[in-house]
């Protein structure tokens, strides 16, 4: 077999029971094509030693006739997830030289599963941004480019080395977080699929926080299948998070019949939103016109309070940010910086902080201390938890009625380029998430699949919001969507 970094999770392991590859030759392959692949600055900290032990070990464990689901399969790492002894850094300078004592949850649950670490994933700066443009490590680049141009696109944010690492078969799949749309954003963009799931589902012990209440692991992947072999994997109850639910964890790819006869799928209107590129309106109807030919009964539904849903997370998430981020002092953890002759403790706060965080994570702990403010509570903070409560109303009201999905369109624009937005008033990047802040303010399961290509040539996604803890009928409706979708496309290969 040639080209195994190529490979899904479920080809794959399927091919290591049948005995026809080793771990160690899979995650040859993906070492080979990570070493390949540095202009794509996906991989940060590479981490093949642990990998080829754990390959090995994942090899034992076949011929043993041991192998739990992810067993000998390679997968990259998001930065924000803390793993014991290998840097964790959140793409942040203030945590440079950061190895934590400690391995998240999540990814000692996938280590445990058999899961072969390659290496840490390039993100935004404590996962703040959607073109992964604030990290510390430089921009991830996506693998895709538009038509003969080669200008250099985003993978799109927070999780854009991993949506780049994905789409470039660097590994077979990839942790992500998603607090706002980070998964289900860089997924969209490069042409993968991600599932960000209920809150509580994972537990986000040993993740570095960025807003508590909205944050949540999920798997970016080649496919649906793979997303539901991942998930289950990364969720269950952990005592340690004490938000985490104590649901006993189904086998969701046992769920993927892809019948969706009778299901009824809601179409919101509110997310038509004014000067939505035509092509997203027709990815979104032909989606519709899809999931209808499949069996499922589409109807228009109204989720009113979305218009709000973007004010009231970007006082939200910030408010939380600051609040997390006050531990980044220069005493706990990574960097210091340099002090004065003389300086005091505040001096040593403020110069450690000015120098340690980016200006994207200076001006969320800045709009989060504003709303969290003495004068400005009530009119900001407690306004947006109000808000977010009617959010939460009216998908409950949807789901009361009948409807057992949402699909809307995952993204308001194809991948853009690098740069291209720097020089936008801020509020033209947060506009990427207007598609995916509702689902985490009501903390319901949202996945992105690739459903289409743009005029460039580029990916297009498509997303459904299901009801909360049914990631496994919302995975089938999703795998109904990626079967009649039948994308296939692949960036072509330039780096
Ligand atoms: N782009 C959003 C933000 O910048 C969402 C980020 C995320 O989901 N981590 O806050």
């Amino acid at each position: 077999m040639s080209d195994l970094n190529k490979l899904g999770l479920a080809e794959a392991r399927d091919a290591l029971r049948k005995g026809d590859v080793t771990s160690v030759e899979l995650t040859e392959s993906c070492l080979t094509a990570i070493d390949a692949a540095d202009a794509l600055n996906a991989f940060v900290h590479k981490t093949p030693e642990i990998a080829l032990e754990r390959a090995k070990a994942a090899d034992e464990r076949i011929k043993g006739g041991d192998a739990p689901s992810m067993c000998g399969l390679p997968i990259g790492i998001k930065d924000l997830f803390c793993t014991k002894g290998v840097p964790s850094q959140a793409a942040s300078k203030i945590l440079e030289g950061f190895k934590p004592e400690y391995e998240s949850t999540v990814s000692q649950q996938l280590a445990d599963a058999g899961a072969v670490m390659l290496g840490k994933l390039n993100m935004d700066e404590f996962a703040m941004g959607s073109s992964n443009e604030t990290s510390v490590y430089g921009n991830a680049v996506s693998p895709w480019r538009r038509g003969n141009d080669d200008a250099q696109l985003t993978p799109g944010g927070s999780s854009g080395g991993s949506a780049s690492a994905v789409a470039a078969d660097l590994c077979l799949a990839a942790t992500g977080t998603d607090t706002g749309g980070s998964i289900r954003q860089p997924a969209a963009f490069t042409g993968i699929t991600g599932i960000k799931p209920t809150y509580g589902r994972c537990s986000r012990w040993g993740i570095v926080a960025f807003a508590s209440s909205l944050d949540q692991a999920g798997p970016m992947t080649k496919n649906v299948r793979d997303a539901a072999i991942m998930l289950e994997a990364m969720c269950g109850h952990d005592p340690k998070d004490s938000t985490s639910a104590e649901l006993a964890v189904p086998n969701f790819e046992a769920m993927l019949t892809g019948d969706i006869n009778g299901k009824k799928i809601g179409i919101p209107k509110e997310y038509r939103m004014d000067g939505m590129p035509a092509e997203i309106e027709k990815l979104w109807a032909d989606g519709a016109e899809m999931l209808k030919d499949a069996g499922a009964e589409i109807v228009d539904i109204s989720l009113p309070h979305t218009k709000y849903a973007l004010p009231a997370y970007y006082v939200i998430a910030p408010a939380e940010a600051s609040s997390n981020l006050a531990r980044y002092d220069g005493v706990r953890y990574g960097r210091r910086a340099q002090l004065a002759q003389g300086d005091g403790i505040t001096e040593m706060y403020e110069k450690t902080r000015a120098e340690g965080f980016g200006h994207e994570v200076q001006r969320r702990v800045m709009i989060g201390t504003y709303v969290l403010s003495a004068g400005f509570y009530d009119a900001y903070y407690n306004r947006a938890r109000k808000v977010r409560t009617l959010i939460k109303k009216d998908f409950e009201d949807v789901f009361a009625a009948g409807v057992d999905a949402i699909l809307t369109p995952a993204t308001p624009s194809a991948s853009f380029g690098l740069g291209e937005m720097t020089e936008a008033d801020p509020v033209q990047m947060y506009l990427n998430d207007v598609f995916t802040v509702t689902v985490n303010l009501a903390g319901l399961p949202g996945v992105s699949v690739p459903a289409g290509l743009d005029k460039q040539g580029l990916p297009l996604g498509l997303q459904l919001i299901g009801r909360p803890w049914e990631e496994g009928d919302l995975l089938n409706t999703a795998y109904a969507l990626e079967n009649a979708a039948g994308f296939v496309a692949k960036p072509a290969k330039w780096w």
